[in-house]
């Protein structure tokens, strides 16, 4: 039987499908043992137009034994440069069904990411543990709550079988929802294989998808490559406002839709060091904290060397238009990034000295080796109770205290105004890695409990409840947990 068509309110369209034989495979997802479903995200569901209810007894369609109806399953094709060397890549073990369109009419990727073997399996299985797809759903919704675009997971279904990894786990399939899964890596195959008209129809395709309103630009690649890199400066910056670490930036893992993908060995930093890396394979310290700006925009180059192909004009003049749309990144991320650190310090104003004051303070928190989320936390609890009344809290001198104080009043805003400000842009919760772990380790043996509680709070990251009490604090023995912070 068919999962209700009407019922569950799938409406799906296939437009990826009908795309060049090059960029993409039919393959039908390979059925597990005993598909159980662990995780139905029902506030996105409801963003799909999706009736939670009959999709609650959809195992098998959330573990690839059962299409819904419309699906075309296939596997993308892409490239990447992984570390820096150039590979044939593409989807080894996720398969896209088609694309949801929404109430509000979004098209919407619908993917099952460890459904089984594809042509782009290479050496791999196929397939996937359940700890990292859990761990992918949780940090998507955290991201998402913290107003991050970012991947969303529908749903997770256990598959009742068993995945080899260093040990045996169990294996799930996780349901990925993306504004599409185009990547730079995408375009670095077209571009690869020599074929104009492909690249073309994949430019085509990836404007008419994410950028309609620039379709009738006469210079279509060189504002498709604007509007990506825009939406990436955008992106890092948030990422570099909440401490985030993505841990593996190839260009095959940017999208160009300006989403967060694939939750691998990311993580957000508790203490604040520039030079946090997470991932044990990154050695070099390639992804590091500090270093995503400038990887994003080395991944941006990739990009505009894949469209040179399609900029009018002999090689040098289309190499002067991708040149000058790639120095402008600089710009934008520093312009995205000044207003989210004016934001977390609560000024509404913008003057020059704002980026010194903020920098001053990252820097005193490195030295001190202060918590990153907490001390942000702090700051706002300041200027709610007018001043601390003990001690400092790790990263803040008195000095800088000072200077904060000064600019405030210069804006003369009502402290409650100053205070919101700071609310809205300083989570108290993130998905702090010793909580990550701890609710991961419970859902491993079989306590979902835990997990979705942690996603419940995450889901309101920004203001103190009860609830979230117990999720704020850094790690037990850290060098600054919020625990001894005694400024208010
Ligand atoms: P990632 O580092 O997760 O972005 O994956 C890099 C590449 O390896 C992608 O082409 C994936 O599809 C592929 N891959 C990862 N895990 C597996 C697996 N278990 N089986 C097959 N392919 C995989
Ligand atoms: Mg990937």
């Amino acid at each position: 039987m068919q999962a209700g068509r009407s019922e569950a309110g799938w409406r799906l369209e296939n437009t990826y499908a009908a795309l060049p034989e090059q960029l993409c495979t039919p393959t039908e997802p390979t059925a597990v043992r005993l598909p159980r479903l662990v995780v139905l995200n029902e506030p996105l569901a409801a963003e799909l137009g999706l009736d939670p209810e009959p999709l609650r007894s959809a195992a098998a369609v959330f573990a690839g034994n059962e299409r819904p109806p419309g699906a075309e399953p296939i596997a993308q094709a892409y490239a990447g440069h992984q570390f820096g060397h150039f590979t044939n890549l593409g989807d080894g073990r996720a398969i896209l069904l088609g694309e949801q369109i929404t109430p509000d009419g979004q098209r919407l990727d619908i993917q099952l990411k460890g459904a089984g073997r594809t042509r782009y399996s290479r050496s791999g299985d196929g397939r996937a543990a359940l700890g990292p797809m859990l761990r992918e759903h949780l940090i998507g919704e955290a991201m998402h709550a913290l107003g991050i675009p970012s991947t969303r997971s529908l749903a997770v279904a256990l598959t009742g079988e068993v995945v080899r990894r260093e040990k045996p786990l169990p294996g799930a399939v996780l349901t990925r929802v993306a504004a599409s899964h185009l990547r730079v890596g995408t375009f670095q195959l077209a571009a690869a294989l020599g074929d104009q008209a492909l690249l073309e129809q994949l430019l085509d395709y990836a404007v008419d998808r994410h950028d309609a309103t620039r379709a009738d630009s006469d210079e279509p690649a060189i504002a498709f490559l604007e509007a990506v890199m825009q939406r990436q400066a955008s992106l890092i910056a948030k990422w570099m406002l909440v401490g985030f670490v993505h841990g593996v930036m190839n260009t095959d893992n940017m999208a160009v839709s300006g989403e967060t993908i694939d939750y691998g060995p990311c993580a957000f930093l508790d203490v604040y060091d520039p030079a946090t890396v997470f991932s044990s394979i990154d050695q070099q310290g390639r992804y590091a904290f500090a270093n995503q700006p400038a990887i994003a925009q080395w991944n941006l180059a990739r990009l505009a060397e894949s469209l040179l192909q399609v900029v009018s004009g002999d090689q040098e003049q289309a190499i002067e238009k991708v040149r000058g749309v790639l120095e402008r990144f600089a710009e934008a991320f520093e312009r995205a990034h000044l207003a989210g650190a004016r934001a977390k310090l609560g000024l509404a104003e913008e003057h020059g000295e704002d980026r010194q004051l903020f920098d001053d303070l990252l820097a005193s928190m490195q030295q001190a080796g202060a918590d990153f989320t907490s001390t942000f936390v702090t700051l706002a609890d300041y200027v709610e109770s007018q001043g601390p009344t003990g001690c400092l809290p790790p990263g803040l001198t008195p000095g800088w205290l000072e200077r904060w104080r000064g600019r405030l009043e210069r804006e003369g805003l009502p402290r409650t105004d100053v205070r919101d400000r700071m609310q809205r842009a300083n989570p108290v919760v993130i998905p702090r890695n010793h909580k990550v772990e701890e609710v991961l380790a419970a859902a491993e043996i079989g306590d979902l409990q835990p997990l979705q509680a942690f996603v419940e709070v995450l889901r309101k990251p920004f203001a103190k409840t009860p609830e979230n009490e117990p999720y704020r604090g850094g790690p037990p023995g850290g060098s600054a947990p919020y625990r001894t912070f005694c400024g208010t």
